[in-house]
């Protein structure tokens, strides 16, 4: 009767996460006023397969580095992105932008998104929103890139650099990516 010495087969699961976040907390210096926001505990607090891509909806809309900083108004129940000190309305350029990014793969094929805490772009539920006459805060919401995502895709989970320190926040983000849809896996 043979013997057999082989060894037992296992299949370990390496799933890689496509991860998108924001530019700037990558070191790229895509900042309004040219600087960065890196963020080094993006990969200190990721024990995890993960690859993290740059996104930074205000550049790719158009915008220029430096740029005028923006903030966002609300003005006959809707909210505008405008220059703080011109009023330039730039809400169309971004509102093209996000157009163009509906269904496109770059977002369909993430696992999941970190974003810059309360930019007019990025900011996740912590972004101030101003009324256009007083210049008051109204309340807090949204920027306009992270909005976008919400309505469109819920079932992507979305994270703030600020929430991501927190370890409960942290945990439940990843485990939500690792729920959605891995891009390589074995
Ligand atoms: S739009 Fe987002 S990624 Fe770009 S600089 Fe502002 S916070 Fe960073």
């Amino acid at each position: 009767m043979p013997v057999l010495h082989a060894a037992p087969l296992f299949v370990i699961s390496m799933k890689t996460l496509s991860i998108l976040v924001s530019a700037c907390l990558l070191g790229e210096y895509t900042r309004y006023d040219g600087g960065t926001k890196e963020f080094p505990e993006l990969l200190q607090y990721a024990n995890i397969n993960a690859i993290f891509s740059p996104i930074c909806p205000e550049l790719e809309c158009g915008l220029p580095v430096p740029r005028e900083p923006m903030n966002l108004y609300l003005e006959a129940g809707e909210t505008y992105m405008k220059g703080v000190q011109s009023a330039t309305d730039f809400s169309p350029l971004m509102q093209d932008y996000l157009a163009k990014m509906m269904d496109s793969n770059r977002i369909t094929d993430i696992c999941g998104l970190i974003l810059k805490a309360r930019s007019p772009s990025c900011g996740i539920w912590d972004t101030p929103i101003y009324d256009l006459k007083s210049g008051e805060v109204l309340h807090l919401g949204s920027g306009l890139f992270a909005r976008f995502l919400a309505q469109r895709y819920p079932e992507i989970p979305l994270i703030s650099d600020e929430d991501y320190l927190v370890p409960e926040k942290r945990d439940e983000f990843w485990a939500k990516a690792k729920k959605t849809k891995p891009i390589s896996g074995l």
